[in-house]
């Protein structure tokens, strides 16, 4: 399955590198129009290649499960986010040499005298720094994240299609077939990636609904949905994995949130995601009545038992509502009868909000498990381990590694808990492919 997973990553790499690049690999190879000097061309080329990237960004967020198996989705936001500036670099290359090496172009920074190709090209970048801003300082400008969502994607489609109006206004940089076929290919893409997200799959997660069957209270001020599928046979997923869900609005609001399984995957027939209340959607989900229509688009993600099955033993790092994929990984091994030895490392605040307490408790019987509490408020009389997991209590509760690959060790928890767990696995030398981390914040 590694294996798959290799050669699927390269070739998607390679696609991505080819469609980038494609406008300057035009312009190198194919001939330089007359009266265009390079430098010109060049800059048109660097333009086209920020705005391939920007509509390949509409393909990293549409959730395709081929692409994001080989990577992970975290990866693929990460890289999303990233790929972001090198557009951004790009698309500013393409007006500055036109300014530094023909100066009169600067006039076309004048909206109100420009051409409207200008007016459309100035307009697209404009946005798109409003776009990357915003994305940037979206905490510090206390932007609610819902409405960001949405004014995210407006913005990233005005952006686009500016920028082609800017392109087809230009008539002259669609000057060889090369070049209008390349554009009428990445255009008629993105239009179909824009059909597919906001109306197809909608569409398609409209046809295969699931009711809630119960919501039950957690400690830790979280709540156990549990779904059903309705008159379709649901989805299987591995354990570990997440999904995007829609409760309480339509598919086509754009609203839904990632929650990770935490239910077993060999009961695909009832799918229970644990959702500790934070903000506006997870207050909500205690509100949710029996056969309340949700929407389930998934599985996603690469945080798994099943993408590791080489492994002797796990090591399982947990904080707070961070056990929820932990949780699904060891129903699974229960039910499947999978007697490897765990070791679960569950950090909380103090004994009372410890997710799942009682069944982690009952669990040893059926795995041959390890479970270490580690408590930063523990109550009196209290002989286990305190404060956070550091380096200390790694070395404490680790297993030995036989050999590369022989333990496998899954972080999640809040976004301080799993870099300090990293790099104490760093300094103490465990190899950097034997370690996964499940980052609830994708923005
Ligand atoms: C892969 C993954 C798995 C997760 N699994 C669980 C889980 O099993 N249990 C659980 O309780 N939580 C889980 N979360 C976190 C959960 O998605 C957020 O807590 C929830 O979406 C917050 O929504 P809200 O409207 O209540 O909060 P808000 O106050 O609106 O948002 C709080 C913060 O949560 C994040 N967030 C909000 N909405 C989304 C969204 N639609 N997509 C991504 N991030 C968002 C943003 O960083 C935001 O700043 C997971 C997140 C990810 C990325």
């Amino acid at each position: 399955m590694r294996r798959n997973y290799i050669v699927q990553g390269i070739f998607w790499v390679l696609v991505y590198l080819v469609l980038v690049s494609a406008p300057l690999l035009i312009l190198l190879l194919g001939p330089v129009p007359e009266g265009r000097e390079f430098w010109r061309e060049l800059s048109v080329a660097l333009g086209f290649a920020g705005l391939a990237i920007m509509a390949l960004q509409f393909a990293l967020t549409a959730r395709f499960k081929w692409l994001k198996a080989p990577y992970g989705a975290d990866i693929v936001y990460h890289f999303h986010r990233q790929i972001s500036f090198v557009a951004l670099v790009l698309i500013l290359a393409h007006p500055l040499l036109l300014f530094v090496f023909s100066p009169q172009t600067l006039a076309l920074l004048n909206l109100f005298s420009a051409p409207w190709r200008a007016r459309a090209g100035v307009t697209a970048v404009l946005l798109l720094l409003g776009l990357i801003g915003a994305s940037i300082w979206r905490k510090s400008l206390k932007i609610e994240y819902t409405n960001w969502r949405v004014w995210h994607g407006i913005l990233a489609t005005l952006v686009i299609a500016l920028a082609i109006i800017h392109v087809v206004l230009a008539r002259h940089y669609l000057n060889t077939p090369w070049k209008q076929a390349l554009w009428v290919t990445y255009g008629v893409f993105w239009v179909g990636l824009l059909v597919y997200v906001r109306v197809l799959k909608p569409i398609l997660l409209l046809r295969r609904p699931y009711e809630v069957e119960s919501v039950t209270p957690e400690r830790g001020n979280a709540w156990s949905l549990t779904v059903r599928p309705v008159a379709h046979p649901g989805l299987k997923f591995m354990p570990g994995q997440f999904a995007w869900i829609t409760a309480l609005s339509s598919p086509f609001a754009d609203a839904e949130h990632p929650f990770s399984f935490s239910s077993s995957a060999s009961q695909p027939g009832h799918l229970t995601f644990t959702i500790k209340e934070l903000g506006d959607f997870t207050r909500q989900v205690k509100n949710l009545q029996p056969g309340q229509k949700v929407y389930v688009d998934g599985p996603f993600g690469h945080f798994s038992i099943d993408r590791q099955p080489h492994a002797e033993q796990f090591v399982f790092i947990a904080g707070g509502v961070g056990i929820t994929p932990t949780m699904s990984m060891l129903r699974s091994m229960a039910d499947r009868g999978d007697k490897r030895p765990v070791t679960l490392l569950y950090a909380n605040k103090d004994w009372d909000s410890i997710i799942f307490r009682e069944e982690l408790d009952s669990l040893k019987n059926a795995l041959h498990l390890n479970l270490v509490h580690v408590l930063e408020k523990p109550p009196a009389g209290w002989d286990g381990e305190t404060g956070f997991v550091n380096r200390a209590v790694l070395e404490r509760h680790l297993p030995k590694a036989s050999k590369r690959n022989s333990v496998e060790i899954f972080i999640c928890g809040p976004q301080p808990m799993i870099n300090a767990v990293e790099n104490a696995l760093t300094q103490l030398g465990v190899p950097f492919g034997d370690f996964h981390s499940e980052r609830f914040d994708l923005v």
